[in-house]
Formats: C-alpha cells, sequence, structure tokens
C-alpha cells in the first residue's frame, strides 16, 4: 500500500532494485549455528560473526534463564537512572578484568558505543584522525563531533603521520582504527600506530569488534596480541558477535568510564541491557577464561579454510583473521557466486559497491570454532563447483 506523501520512499526502493543493489532480508528458521535454516533451506553458515559458537553455548543459556527468571525481562530505565542492576556492574568488572583496563562500560550495542563515545572524547577545536576503511558506527561518532575529520588512506602510517604533524596545533588529537576490519579481515598496524599517536601526542581508539575473542591472550583482542597493553587510550569491543550475545563496551580508564557515564548520550537516553542479554554476556567472560580452545578450534578451522580455498586459485586479498573474503571483482559476479553457493547448500553473501569498491566484490566467509571439518571440507567442495561454473578457477586444480 502507498500512503500520500510516503510514495518516494516505494519509487527510492524501486530505484535500488533497479540498480542491482536492493538488499532482500535472509530469515532464520533455527538457531545461529554451523549448519542453519536460511530461507527454508538447510545450509552451511559461512555469514555469521558468532566466532566461538557461543550463541547457543549451554552455560551462557543457563546463565540467561536464571536472570531471567531472577530480575525478569527488562529493566524498566536507562542505566543513568533505575537501570543499572548489581548484574551490569559485575559485567563492567569481568569486562575490565578481561582487557586488563582499569575500568569498562557497556553500550546497548558496538555501534552506540562509537556513535557515543567519539563526540565525547573530541569536539571542537580537536582533530579526529581516522582510516577510511573504518566502521560505520565510527564514521557517524565522528560526524557527531564537532572535531575536524582527516581521513588517512587504509593502514598508510607516513600518510598518519603527517596528519598528525598538521594537527599539532589542535587541542587534542584522537587517532581512531578498527583492529581487524570487517570486509577485508586485515589486522590494523597498531605498534607503529600507538608508536606514532606517543611521539605526537595523541590518543588511540581501537574498534576491536571483530577481535575481540579472536585475537590475543584467551581473545582479549588485538591490543593484548601486539602486547600494548596500557598504551591504548580507548578500547572498544562488541558482545555481540564473537561474545554471541548482544552490546557493546569500552575498556579505558575510570576517568573517561566516569565522564562516560555522564556525557554518553545513548548510554544515558537508552534504556539498558535486559538480565538475560547481561548475564549471558558474564557467563561468555568466563567461558573465554575457562575453555581457550575454543579459539584454537577457531584458528584451527581459519589456517584450514584459508589454505583450501586458495588452494582451488581464488583471491582472498590481504586477510589474516577468521574474515576470508573471495574477491571475484565485477558486483554481478560476487551475487552469482552467492547465489550458487546458496543453491549447492553455502550461505555466504556477495559483498558489493558502495561497502568494497566496485572491482574488487566479493563473497565473504566467517569460518567460526564450532564448525566441524565435514562442514568445511562440504563448503569448500561448492566452492569448487560455483568457481568452475562462473570460470573463476581452472577445471584442473589439484586439490
Ligand atoms: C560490528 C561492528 C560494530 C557494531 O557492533 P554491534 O555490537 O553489532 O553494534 C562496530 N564496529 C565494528 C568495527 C564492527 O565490525
Amino acid at each position: 500500500m502507498t500512503m500520500r506523501n510516503l510514495e518516494w520512499a516505494d519509487e527510492e526502493v524501486e530505484q535500488l532494485r533497479q540498480a542491482g543493489t536492493y538488499m532482500e532480508l535472509r530469515v532464520l528458521e533455527s538457531p545461529q549455528e554451523p549448519r542453519a535454516v536460511v530461507n527454508g533451506k538447510r545450509v552451511i553458515n559461512l555469514c555469521s560473526n558468532n566466532y566461538l559458537g557461543l550463541t547457543t553455548h549451554p552455560r551462557m543459556k543457563q546463565a540467561a534463564r536464571q536472570a531471567n527468571e531472577r530480575y525478569g525481562v527488562g529493566t524498566g530505565s536507562v542505566r543513568s537512572i533505575a537501570g543499572t542492576f548489581t548484574l551490569h556492574r559485575d559485567l563492567e568488572e569481568h569486562l575490565a578484568r578481561f582487557k586488563h583496563t582499569e575500568a569498562a562500560l557497556v553500550f546497548q550495542s558496538g555501534f552506540t558505543c562509537n556513535s557515543g563515545i567519539i563526540p565525547v572524547l573530541a569536539g571542537d577545536g580537536d582533530v579526529i584522525i581516522t582510516d577510511e576503511l573504518n566502521h560505520a558506527s565510527i564514521i557517524d561518532g565522528i560526524r557527531l563531533s564537532k572535531a575536524v575529520r582527516v581521513i588517512f588512506p587504509h593502514r598508510d602510517m607516513d600518510a598518519l603521520e603527517s596528519a598528525l604533524k598538521e594537527a599539532h596545533s589542535a587541542r587534542r588529537r584522537l587517532v581512531v582504527t578498527d583492529g581487524v576490519f570487517s570486509m577485508d579481515g586485515d589486522v590494523a598496524p597498531l605498534p607503529e600506530i600507538v608508536d606514532l599517536a606517543e611521539r605526537y601526542g595523541a590518543m588511540v581508539y581501537v574498534d576491536d569488534a571483530h577481535a575481540s575473542g579472536v585475537f590475543g591472550r584467551n581473545g582479549r583482542g588485538t591490543i593484548n596480541h601486539f602486547g600494548l597493553d596500557g598504551r591504548v587510550h580507548v578500547q572498544v569491543g562488541t558482545l555481540s558477535k564473537a561474545i554471541g550475545v548482544l552490546g557493546g563496551y569500552v575498556a579505558s580508564t575510570e576517568g573517561l568510564r566516569d565522564l562516560l557515564i555522564n556525557r554518553g548520550r545513548p548510554f544515558i537516553f537508552s534504556t539498558s541491557h535486559p538480565p538475560a542479554v547481561t548475564a549471558a554476556c558474564i557467563a561468555a567472560i568466563e567461558v573465554l577464561e575457562s575453555e581457550p580452545e575454543l579459539v584454537e578450534r577457531l584458528w584451527d578451522n581459519t589456517r584450514f579454510f584459508k589454505r583450501e580455498i586458495q588452494n582451488l586459485g581464488f583471491d582472498t586479498g590481504t586477510s589474516e583473521s577468521p574474515i576470508t573474503p573471495i574477491i571475484v571483482g565485477e558486483p554481478h559476479t560476487a551475487m552469482e557466486l552467492s547465489r550458487i553457493l546458496f543453491r549447492e547448500g553455502v550461505f555466504a553473501l556477495g559483498i558489493v559497491y558502495p561497502t568494497v569498491p566496485r572491482d574488487k566484490s566479493r563473497v565473504r566467509t566467517i569460518v567460526t570454532a564450532t564448525h566441524t571439518r565435514e562442514d568445511l571440507e562440504e563448503a569448500i567442495a561448492a566452492f569448487r563447483t560455483a568457481g568452475r561454473e562462473l570460470g573463476l578457477i581452472a577445471d584442473s586444480v589439484a586439490v
């Protein structure tokens, strides 16, 4: 049905369809697991951010059930009024210990962390220096700030240094980067970034959404992975990816935490996490500490899958993480590859312009700790079939 004065929405959707960039939602009828029922079909799932398989971890489900029974299903308030329960405080204590920082503060999501924290860190008279491939929520956070924005080419440390020099007279300088970049799976050169920031008196802000639970000891993230504990001012993480639940957090000093409690707009003005969510997140940190084999299995599977995909002759770009892009060129090729994979029983989506450059269209995959070797072998066979059908790889490739 169209509604008067809202017809323009239908017209815009039509334009998206004609441009071939309209996105349909896929619907899961099963839990988020290595094999899932997607749009009615049982497939091997290479699309989720559920790196460690925690979305269905028994200990976390039990923690959520118990919190539900004990505290009810909602908090009925924002954190800053009556919505801070002992559970929220416990989670923040767990996170600060886990991240080796003085304090941590939980937000509703990783997205609201970035959009809420960046405008507090830098404003009028300050400069924010940001990698061109940083996440959309960082871009929004910077837009909400009154600081000057300087974008540097992806991982280009000479450009970062020039920007830092140029910003010497600003009140404050803030360097912002993803730890792991979500479309390419490559890692920020944090040792160099931290050295430069220290030399030029800048704060460093690392968004470790795709690295928490994946890099570092027990999944502490890229800062711990590079031995930079104590030298990064602001670490943001998400509870929605490897942690398997929902939420975002910042790990930093007590001073910054206290400031964000007073100034972080999503924190102040949006209702806090339900008890079940918070309790499941606490259980997840305990799982990370007590089941390091999950992270090991994730990396075993990552190495196996990447090697087999590369052996088939596919281009996996610069990935150093469990995110493996299969770069195929033109947008329609990526969409076709995704379609054939689905026919062959594999769920992996095409990613095209404007998310990535037009000639770097790709199918993006993420393996998890809970995929079995059989799951991955079946997926690789599907890639072989689809790659040959589209002429992307040679028929005679030895496997
Ligand atoms: C996914 C992601 C976010 C958003 O996290 P949510 O908890 O899903 O809101 C933020 N930053 C980066 C780099 C991400 O990859």
